[in-house]
């Protein structure tokens, strides 16, 4: 498939301006492909997809599901999933975003795969997202400091789950698939 260009940006990364100095940005050829460049300080634009982490927790013989209280999809149960934040290695995202969906205190983080795709809210931004298994190894899964809803399915009466990276997981998981 050919690759997006500036023009199939999603609207968040159509920049007009540097942002480093706000000079207008000018369109240039480099490294094979139309970019935005400035050509006051010389900033080019590359843009990144957005980059997740999301864990399988094992918790008193199944797997944590929280529930999303926001829209779209309010209601659902999921895997804990989160941004990485920069400079965060992704286990360590995945570890945190567990443990503050969750209330648990998480160990041995593990990669168990990745998915990349576009974003189901936005189709022209892409997501990578890494998936991990975790143990629980203390806390108390008293539903989440952020307040939302949890619970514990055993991984062989997991219902489908609804976001690809999620269900990418839960099948990597369940072939040993690496
Ligand atoms: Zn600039």
């Amino acid at each position: 498939m050919p690759l997006p260009d500036i023009a199939q940006y999603p609207e968040r990364y159509r920049f007009k301006f540097c942002p480093r100095c706000a000079t207008p940005l000018a369109v240039v050829v480099l490294h094979g492909m139309a970019r935005q460049r400035c050509p006051a300080c010389g900033w080019v634009h590359f843009p990144l997809p957005n980059l997740a982490a999301t864990v399988v927790i094992f918790h008193e013989g199944g797997v944590v599901l929280v529930q999303r209280d926001i829209d779209p999809d309010r209601g659902m149960w999921h895997l804990p999933i989160g941004h990485v934040e920069y400079g965060e290695d992704p286990a360590d995202a995945a570890i945190r975003e567990g443990e503050e969906e969750t209330g648990l205190r998480l160990a041995e983080p593990r990669f168990l795969t990745y998915t990349f795709g576009p974003s189901y809210g936005d189709p022209l931004l892409y997501y990578l997202v890494l998936s991990f298994t975790a143990r629980s190894v203390g806390g108390a899964l008293t539903g989440s400091e952020e307040g939302r809803a949890t619970r514990v399915v055993p991984l062989t009466e997991l219902p489908p789950l609804k976001w690809t990276s999620q269900q990418a997981a839960i099948d990597a998981l369940r072939t040993g698939v690496r």
